[in-house]
């Protein structure tokens, strides 16, 4: 469709032409060069006035940022790279949660000293936990090491693999996903001395969790690896997207996996919070405190149903 305008000087709607102009304006004093469309009149040749200024104020934003080697997506993807809410995020840095939202959504220019903050701990995880580590006063311990813990998630790819082994064809809560990994880590410690996750455990209220539960959970989510999915009760299932790589596992382990899973299977999380609650483990620690693995050998998947 054929844009119209107004033009005032002959007093009606034209066709505009078109014409890309180069124009400078000054943000933040650092001069910034664009090129703008500017329509003008056929009949008289007079510049006609476009209502729809945000564009180019967003194009000569964003200019702006490309001197800092940013733009306005690559803010939020520097945020999306620590695995951090907008307002963790924000916390984190010491900012306002407001501020972050208004960058992102290219509401409104980043100053100066925060693109350069933005630059500092782009790829550079150490520097962003040095400023983490500047506000760890004002944050709170509890909160400090919530923001740490998630900035610091990282997943080998056979642990990410167990889930994806453990969710084929068996959809599962959260809760049933803390009792599956749980148990096939002990399992397997008990067998072999060995778990076959990178994970360590703790005292959860539902029984053992593996520390850093949410963030684990949302790393795979936000990788691709598994998407959540509501059952006919309104429940969030985990449900994978691919298949497991049984390359990554010995027979061993997937024996290990097929005992757990078979136990398990088809039991609801109050059955297996129940069950849990029977483990030594569980029973001798206070929670939030990791469980041992040296607990593996009171560990046994026959027992206490
Ligand atoms: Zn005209």
């Amino acid at each position: 469709m054929e844009k119209r305008l107004y033009c005032f000087n002959c007093n009606k709607d034209v066709e505009p032409l078109c014409n890309l102009q180069n124009n400078s304006y000054i943000v933040h004093k650092q001069k910034i060069q664009i090129k703008e469309k500017v329509f003008i009149c056929p009949l008289c040749n007079s510049e006609l006035f476009d209502e729809n200024l945000d564009n180019s104020l967003y194009d000569i934003y964003n200019e702006y940022l490309k001197l800092y080697d940013l733009s306005f997506s690559k803010l939020k993807k520097i945020r999306e790279s620590y695995n951090l809410s907008q307002e963790l995020f924000a916390k984190s840095l010491g900012w306002s949660k407001r501020t972050i939202v208004r960058y992102e959504n290219a509401d409104s220019l980043p100053q100066k000293q925060y693109l350069q903050i933005y630059n500092k701990i782009k790829n550079n995880k150490s520097e962003f936990i040095n400023i983490l580590k500047t506000n760890r006063k004002s944050l709170g311990e509890k909160l400090y090491f919530k923001i740490f813990n998630i900035v610091n998630t990282e997943l080998d790819i056979k642990t990410i693999n167990v889930f994806l082994y453990v969710l084929e064809n068996n959809y599962l809560t959260k809760t049933q996903i803390m009792k599956n990994l749980f148990s096939i880590d002990f399992q397997s410690f008990k067998e072999y001395s060995k778990s076959i996750t990178s994970f360590k455990y703790a005292h959860g209220t539902y029984g053992p969790i593996f520390d850093n539960k949410d963030a684990i959970l949302n790393l795979l989510v936000k990788q691709n690896y598994l998407e959540m999915v509501n059952d006919e009760e309104d429940k969030i299932l985990f449900k994978p997207t691919t298949k497991p790589d049984l390359v990554l596992f010995n027979k061993q382990e997937l024996d290990i996996m097929n005992k757990v899973l078979s136990k398990l299977r088809g039991k609801n999380a109050k059955k297996l919070t129940d069950w849990s609650h029977k483990f030594k483990g569980w029973i001798e620690t206070k929670n939030g405190e990791l469980i041992d693995y040296s607990y593996a050998k009171d560990f046994d998947l026959s027992k206490n149903w």
